[in-house]
C-alpha cells in the first residue's frame, strides 16, 4: 500500500491546506457520481487555482507514483469522473477554482477561458459580447469546459455547429511530467504539423489535464422560431428533418426527438412540465431555427415546412412557440429528461450513434433486442436525431430493479444488446458522453486490435507510467 501521508503534506504545503480535502465527508461529493450509482475511493481532492498549481500537483503525485484523476463538474453519465474501485486510489484534481474568463476577442470570434469555467457562464459571457458559444446541453449549469473538452461533449447544437471538438481553437494542457503545453492559439488556419489539441479532446484526461482553452465563437442568433410536433414515427421524423434541411439550410439549429414514455416521465416527475400537444403521441420532436435577423420570415418558413410535412401525412399535430416564454417552456421539457429519469427509476443510459439514415432501424431493432431479454420493458428514447445520436434507455422502476437477482449483469446485458445493434448498423456505442467506466468493456469488445494498439502507443508515449486517469479508455 502506498502511504499517501507525505504526499498530502507536500500538497498542502505547495497548494495550500484549504485546497486539499481528505476528510471522508469532504470527499463524498467528489467520489460519487451525479445519480448516486457509482462511488470510488480517493487519496485526496485537490482544488488548484491556477495552471502552475496543477503542474505542481502532477509532479508531486508522479514523484510518489500516485495516479491523478482530473474532474470537472462531475456530471458524467458514464461514471467518468469518479475513482475506480481498483488500483491505487487517485488524487482527484478538481478544476472548479479555475474559472476565470481570461479574454474575449469578439472580432476574432474567440475567447480564452480556464478549464473550470461552467459552460453556462461561458455562454453568458460570449452573449454579453454579442457572440455565441454554441455547445449547449442539459447539464450546462454545472458541467465545465474542461469536462466538455475531455468528453468531446455534444448536446443539442451539434446539428448546426458540431460538437465540442469543432468549437475549440486551442488548448493549454499539463502533461504527465508536469510540463505545461501552451497551445492557446486563436487561429482558424494553422498547418504547422500535428494538431496536438485533438490528442486531448475526447480522451477523458488520460493524456493530460486541460487547464485552459481558446473557444470558437459564432455570431449570436437573436431571432428564433421553434416548434414542437408529433411525427407519425421515427422514419417520418427523418423525412421531416430532410424537409427542414432543404428549406432552411444552416438556420436549422436543433432537431431533438423523444418518445412518449420519456415525455410521460418528464410530466410526472418534474414540476411545471406539461404535454405541449393535445394528445400524448408516440413520438415528439422539438425543431428550432435561428438567425441574426429575419424572425418573421423564419416563423413562416417553419410553419410552411410543417404544413408541407402534414400534407404528406408525416405529422399528427404541431405547435409553434409564439413568444420567448413559450420557447423557453418547450426547451425546459427537453432539458428535463435526465432529472425526470433520475427521480423515476433506473434508466440504463446508452449513447449510440449510427448514420442519421439508420436511426429508425436502430430504434426498431434495439427495441426487439431489449424485449427479447425483458418482454415489454419500458424504453425511453432521447435522440439528437440530426446527429444520428440516440440515447436508447431500457428503463426499470426502482421496485423492478430491486427485484433483479443480478442488476449488474442485467445492466451489462442490456447495454451490450443495444450496442450490438448500433455496431451492426456501422455505428458506435459512445457518441458524446465519453467511455467512462460503463463503456470500458465495450472498448475491448468493439474496437479492433489495431485501433487499441494505436491508442496504447499514444498513451505510452505521453504517459509512460500510466498515472493520468489509469484504467480509462484503453482496456
Ligand atoms: C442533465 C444532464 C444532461 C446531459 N446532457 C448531455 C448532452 O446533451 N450531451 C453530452 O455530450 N453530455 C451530456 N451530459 C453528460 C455530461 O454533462 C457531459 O459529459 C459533460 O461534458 C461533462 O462535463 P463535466 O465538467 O461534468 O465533466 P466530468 O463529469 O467532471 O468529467 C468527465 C470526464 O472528463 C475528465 N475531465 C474533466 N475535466 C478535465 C480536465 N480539465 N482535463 C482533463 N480531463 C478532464 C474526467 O476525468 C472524466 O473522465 C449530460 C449530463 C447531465 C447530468
Amino acid at each position: 500500500m502506498n502511504d499517501v501521508t507525505p504526499l498530502i503534506a507536500a500538497l498542502k504545503t505547495e497548494i495550500g491546506a484549504d485546497a486539499v480535502l481528505t476528510d471522508a465527508a469532504d470527499l463524498a461529493p467528489f467520489t460519487e457520481d451525479w445519480r448516486g450509482r457509482y462511488k470510488g475511493p480517493a487519496a485526496a481532492v485537490v482544488q488548484p487555482s491556477n495552471t502552475a498549481q496543477v503542474a505542481a500537483i502532477v509532479r508531486l503525485c508522479a514523484a510518489r507514483g500516485v495516479p491523478v484523476l482530473p474532474q470537472g463538474g462531475n456530471t458524467s453519465l458514464c461514471a467518468g469522473a469518479i475513482p475506480r474501485n481498483e488500483g491505487v486510489a487517485p488524487v482527484i484534481v478538481n478544476l472548479a477554482r479555475m474559472r476565470r474568463i481570461r479574454h474575449i476577442d469578439a472580432a476574432n470570434g474567440s475567447m480564452e477561458v480556464e478549464a473550470g469555467c461552467v459552460l453556462k457562464t461561458v455562454q453568458d459571457a460570449a452573449a454579453a459580447e454579442n457572440r455565441l458559444y454554441a455547445v449547449s446541453l442539459g447539464a450546462e449549469g454545472s458541467c465545465q469546459i474542461g469536462g466538455n473538452l475531455s468528453t468531446n461533449a455534444g448536446g443539442t447544437g451539434v446539428v448546426r455547429y458540431g460538437n465540442t471538438r469543432d468549437n475549440v481553437l486551442g488548448l493549454e494542457v499539463v502533461l504527465a511530467d508536469g510540463t505545461v503545453w501552451n497551445g492557446l492559439r486563436a487561429l482558424r488556419k494553422d498547418n504547422t504539423g500535428l494538431d496536438l489539441k485533438h490528442l486531448f479532446i475526447g480522451t477523458e484526461g488520460t493524456l493530460g489535464i486541460i487547464t485552459a482553452a481558446t473557444l470558437k465563437l459564432h455570431p449570436l442568433p437573436t431571432q428564433h422560431a421553434l416548434a414542437w410536433f408529433a411525427p407519425s414515427d421515427p422514419a417520418a421524423a427523418l423525412q421531416i428533418l430532410g424537409l427542414f434541411q432543404a428549406a432552411c439550410g444552416s438556420r436549422l439549429s436543433a432537431f431533438e426527438m423523444i418518445n412518449r414514455r420519456q415525455l410521460e416521465l418528464v410530466i410526472q416527475h418534474v414540476p411545471g412540465r406539461r404535454n405541449p400537444l393535445g394528445e400524448l403521441h408516440e413520438w415528439h420532436v422539438l425543431v428550432e431555427l435561428a438567425d441574426t435577423s429575419g424572425g418573421d420570415e423564419m416563423a413562416a418558413l417553419l410553419q410552411q415546412t410543417l404544413e408541407h410535412a402534414a400534407e404528406q401525412g408525416l405529422i399528427h399535430d404541431a405547435i409553434l412557440a409564439s413568444n420567448e416564454t413559450q420557447r423557453a417552456t418547450l426547451w425546459e421539457i427537453r432539458h428535463s429528461v435526465s432529472e425526470a429519469n433520475k427521480k423515476a427509476g433506473v434508466g440504463l443510459t446508452t449513447d449510440c450513434a449510427v448514420p442519421v439514415s439508420a436511426v429508425p432501424a436502430f430504434i426498431e431493432r434495439a427495441t426487439q433486442a431489449v424485449h427479447a431479454i425483458v418482454p415489454a420493458l419500458d424504453i425511453l428514447v432521447v435522440a439528437h436525431l440530426g446527429d444520428g445520436n440516440a440515447h436508447f434507455i431500457p428503463f426499470f422502476t426502482f421496485d423492478a430493479w430491486r427485484e433483479l437477482a443480478d442488476p449488474a449483469a442485467m445492466a451489462a446485458a442490456m447495454r451490450r444488446c443495444v450496442n450490438d445493434v448500433a455496431h451492426e448498423l456501422h455505428g458506435t456505442f459512445s457518441a458524446e458522453h465519453g467511455v467512462g467506466q460503463t463503456g470500458l468493456p465495450e472498448m475491448a469488445h468493439y474496437k479492433s486490435p489495431a485501433e487499441l494498439a494505436l491508442m496504447r502507443t499514444v498513451k505510452t508515449a505521453l504517459d509512460p507510467r500510466n498515472l493520468l486517469n489509469p484504467g480509462r479508455l484503453i482496456p
